[in-house]
């Protein structure tokens, strides 16, 4: 249920709310609008509908939630609008446009050093890289772990970007929390519901990629589980999905941004190196997803690309990355997105 509070309530009217929903034993969330607070009561519907919480001073409307993601629809913010992320200062979602580039696994120290330093220094709001990687062969390269998230908290130090990288396994988390900005879920770990609770237990902010063949309904029942541990800081990434097509990797799915536009509130990041599979096809992708809506780009950066350990052919040059970026920016600037401010150093 949704308890739409009036823009005259009172902290304390907001309050009494919320307790008498944790006393029905309903999970209350708060979310501030710029007009006024919204509860979300998720919990036992004809439980929190007994409390007959029109009555109740403050209260403008209650409403049923008629999705079957609560969290994660448009509907839990009324009419508070799409949700603004911030991470390590940054803001992402709204008008907030996020750029995320690195290599796709850390390989050495020199390797994600000088990466982080070129995407550094064009702008990009945060560093991605893998110490865990979720490889299709048994046999392929695994990831550096825990000396691969020695080097990303090198990178951060020297640059100051927020860390993005990959949780595979809910027993690597103290480590990574060390390191990460953003814990990453991967596609293939997308409807593994214990590591997702565990993401939103941690608290900390999420990137959730869209699982190979699932739908945004099932991508949607996947953020809520993050969402359900009260993280709210849950971004939604697009980097292609299983179709018929074999003349590229994956089919990057540009509907979905509109569509999930509509379904819910949360930040649509778009990752045009994985489904493009080339290099080639990235520029393209990425422009046509930011004019699209997109919310930011997740994107594979390599000083020497045909030397990567693991995706070589999608990953750009990090002597390009300047040049492409610029261009993802004037197409996010039709789309009415500018990328997050940096914080100065003052502010962090
Ligand atoms: C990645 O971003 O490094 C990755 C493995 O992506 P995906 O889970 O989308 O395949
Ligand atoms: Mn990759």
């Amino acid at each position: 249920m949704m308890i739409v509070m009036k823009t005259t309530a009172t902290e304390g009217e907001v309050q009494s709310v919320i307790e008498r929903v944790t006393r029905a034993g309903a999970r209350p969330h708060l979310i501030r609008g710029e007009e006024r607070a919204v509860i979300g009561a998720i919990g036992d519907a004809e439980h929190v509908a007994g409390l007959e919480l029109e009555a109740v001073p403050g209260v403008e409307q209650v409403m049923p939630i008629t999705k079957p993601y609560k969290l994660a629809s448009s509907q839990f913010r009324h009419d508070a609008g799409p949700s603004v992320l911030e991470i390590a200062g940054r803001k992402v979602g709204g008008p907030h446009f996020a750029m995320i580039a690195g290599p796709c696994t850390v390989e050495s120290r020199e390797q994600v050093l000088s990466t982080a330093h070129t995407v550094a220094a064009a702008g990009a709001t945060m560093l991605r890289g893998g110490a865990y990687k979720p490889r299709t062969s048994p046999y392929a390269f695994q990831g550096l772990g825990q000396e691969g998230l020695r080097l990303l908290a090198e990178a951060k130090a020297q640059t100051g970007l927020p860390v993005v990288t990959e949780v595979m396994d809910a027993r690597d988390l103290d480590a990574l929390l060390e390191v990460a900005d953003v814990l990453q879920i991967g596609a293939r770990n997308m409807q593994n519901y214990p590591l997702l609770a565990e993401v939103g237990r941690s608290g900390c902010p999420a990137l959730l990629k869209r699982g190979l063949s699932s739908t945004l309904e099932e991508w949607l029942m996947a953020a809520e589980y993050i969402l359900k541990e009260g993280n709210q800081s849950v971004m939604l990434c697009e980097r292609g999905i299983r179709t018929f097509e074999t003349a590229y990797r994956f089919t990057l799915d540009l509907t979905a941004i509109p569509v999930l536009k509509e379904m819910t509130h949360l930040p649509v990041i778009v990752d045009p190196s994985h489904a493009a599979g080339r290099r080639g096809l990235v520029p393209a992708l990425s422009q046509a997803a930011a004019a699209a809506g997109a919310d930011g780009i997740i994107v594979e950066v390599h000083p020497n690309p045909d030397e990567a350990i693991c995706d070589a052919a999608q990953q750009l040059p990090a002597d390009d990355f300047a040049a492409y970026m610029e261009r993802v920016l004037m197409a996010a600037a039709v789309a009415g997105k500018t990328l997050s401010p940096v914080p100065s150093p003052a502010a962090v």
